[in-house]
């Protein structure tokens, strides 16, 4: 069986409900939005300069609402860019974990182990907090338990 990045594979799993290439192709889409966000943000202030050179004094005042307007569409822009590259290295972090879940051989498992810490050391999710959002979903019950975890701490199951 070949571990496709299958949409409807009940393994892997979630982001706001999403999983697999699903997340892979929301986090390319929130990527481009951010992208075009953070350069749309430059639009106010370059509206501004241009009444600015207009009319210097009457457009002093929305000088400052335009430099506003800029932040928060920027800083609008770069959440979403981060929230969707986030979403991206989960699906394309969550397949490998997926395949762990559904196939169960001990040397697919091993290999996927090794996988994982290779990952960790490259900087996937380095150390810590990041480290526990690699999580494996229980083949009994659906729980996301942590990925080196041997059995379920919901239901009990042999992960
Ligand atoms: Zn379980």
């Amino acid at each position: 069986m070949v571990a496709g990045p299958s949409a409807a594979s009940p393994a892997g799993a979630t982001f706001f409900g999403l999983s697999g290439s699903r997340l892979r192709q929301v986090g390319v889409a929130l990527m481009g939005i951010g992208l075009v966000l953070f350069f749309l943000s430059f639009v106010p202030i370059l509206l501004a300069f241009n009444s600015f050179m207009q009319d210097p004094f009457g457009s002093a005042g929305s000088m400052f609402g335009s430099f506003f307007v800029s932040f928060l569409i920027g800083a609008i822009g770069i959440i979403t860019l981060g929230v969707g590259g986030f979403a991206l290295r989960l699906g394309l972090v969550r397949p490998v974990t997926g395949y762990v879940a559904t196939e169960a051989a001990p040397a697919i498992q091993t290999a996927a182990t090794a996988f994982g810490a290779g990952l960790r050391e490259a900087g996937f999710g380095a150390s810590g907090v990041a480290g526990s959002l690699i999580r494996v979903k229980c083949r009994n019950c659906g729980y996301l338990e942590t990925e080196d975890a041997e059995f379920c701490s919901k239901c009990g199951q042999r992960m």
